[in-house]
């Protein structure tokens, strides 16, 4: 799947284009490579931000439409070089070649590779091998991958929660939300989310135990429905969204309450950001606002593993996903993230073997 060029506003799928071609399976003789033959693709809505070239560095290198892709030095994403110019994101993948002692013929990882059926992995100590597979494997692009991490760490290293405490998590059914709803629920906090239909409304409240929950489209009025849900207010905000959710949630925050600031994605299709007009309360309610990004906190991914696993296979913590087969839909699984399509993770099989 190539990027044909930059974008500006909502990506559409003609923004980008499948095409056929081939590449050598053989690792590069003493690169220590790997080739891997992808079978899970994660969508993730940093992605899109990979789509547009803004005259600032990135945190994450821009895309370089159509081209044959060579990524920045010094950087985690320096994982690999695709043969075709492929869009990249995080996959689970079978490692069919190896140069590496520590990856075999046979391994399952997750990590970041080509938007591709095949990728070779020049950068292998990257990947991350799958030590249960007695799950299904993809599970590695969400629950037990980065979103999953993402959660684990937005939520309890970074929000620090109590037990008791009143916790509201936007984009709450995706990825990242429904797991974090799950361990405020275990902490045994008091929980609320929104998201964009009624149907993931009343997922959050029967499948994953939200206490209460609310279509933010069909709200006209966010204040009023944050003083209904919380009439003593937030104490911990799990930001996914920015816009319009972020201001009325300030003006609900409790005193000493926390922010975690995982994500923006109202804003990721605009080309200027909207202002936040209620940044004051932040001073009145003594809040703390801590922005995160999960690459640095790789170094937890032993520990949340060990941890998750019980839940998972004991069924305390349940897990949505949304699965589309065939590599040629993953321009179409994409974009869906940006109007709420998904419901729950979002997934793309390119093969399951
Ligand atoms: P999701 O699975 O939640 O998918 C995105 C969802 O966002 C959509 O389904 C939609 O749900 C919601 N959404 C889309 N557009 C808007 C909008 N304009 N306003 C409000 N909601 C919108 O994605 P993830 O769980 O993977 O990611 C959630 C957030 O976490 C993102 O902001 C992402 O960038 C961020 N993130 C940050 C990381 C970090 O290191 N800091 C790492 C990973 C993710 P709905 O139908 O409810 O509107």
């Amino acid at each position: 799947v190539l990027l044909k060029h930059y974008i500006t506003g909502f990506p559409k799928e003609s923004d980008m284009e499948v095409v056929t071609g081939t590449i050598t399976l053989n690792a590069p003789e003493g690169s220590k490579a790997v080739a891997v033959k992808n079978l899970y693709l994660s969508c993730d809505p940093y992605i899109r931000n990979r789509m547009t070239k803004h005259d600032e560095p990135s945190y994450v290198p821009y895309f370089i439409p159509g081209e044959v892709l060579s990524l920045l030095n010094s950087s985690f994403f320096t994982l690999f070089t695709s043969s075709l110019g492929t869009l990249t994101g995080f996959a689970v993948s079978k490692v069919v070649d190896s140069d590496h002692p520590d990856f075999k013929v046979g391994d399952f990882v997750w990590g970041m590779t080509g938007w591709e059926e095949y990728s070779i992995i020049t950068s292998p100590e990257t990947l991350i091998k799958i030590k249960y597979t007695d799950v299904p494997l993809s599970y590695y692009t969400g629950l037990l991958g980065m979103p999953g991490l993402t959660a684990y760490v937005g939520f309890y290293e970074i929000s620090k929660p109590k037990k008791g405490e009143h916790v509201f998590i936007s984009a709450a059914s995706g990825a990242v939300g429904q797991l974090v709803g799950q361990f405020a629920k275990l902490t045994g906090c008091y929980l609320v989310g929104c998201a964009g239909s009624d149907d993931k409304v009343k997922l959050l409240k029967d499948k994953f135990g939200f206490d209460d929950a609310f279509n933010y489209k069909k709200c006209d009025d966010l204040d009023a429905a944050f003083k209904r849900c919380f009439p003593n207010g937030i104490d911990i905000y799990f930001e996914n969204v920015r816009g319009a959710m972020l201001d009325a949630v300030l003006l609900n925050m409790r005193v000493h309450g926390r922010i975690a600031v995982c994500g923006m994605i109202s804003q990721y299709n605009l080309e200027k950001p909207e202002g936040v007009h209620n940044l004051m309360f932040m001073i009145m309610k003594r809040l703390i606002m801590e922005g995160f990004m999960i690459f640095d906190h790789y170094h937890l991914y032993p520990q949340f593993v060990e941890s998750i696993m019980p839940h998972i296979k004991d069924g305390t913590i349940n897990y949505v996903e949304d699965v589309v087969e065939g590599l040629e839909n993953a321009p179409k699984a994409l974009i869906g993230l940006f109007t709420g399509r998904n419901v729950g993770k979002q997934v793309v099989v390119i093969s399951r073997g």
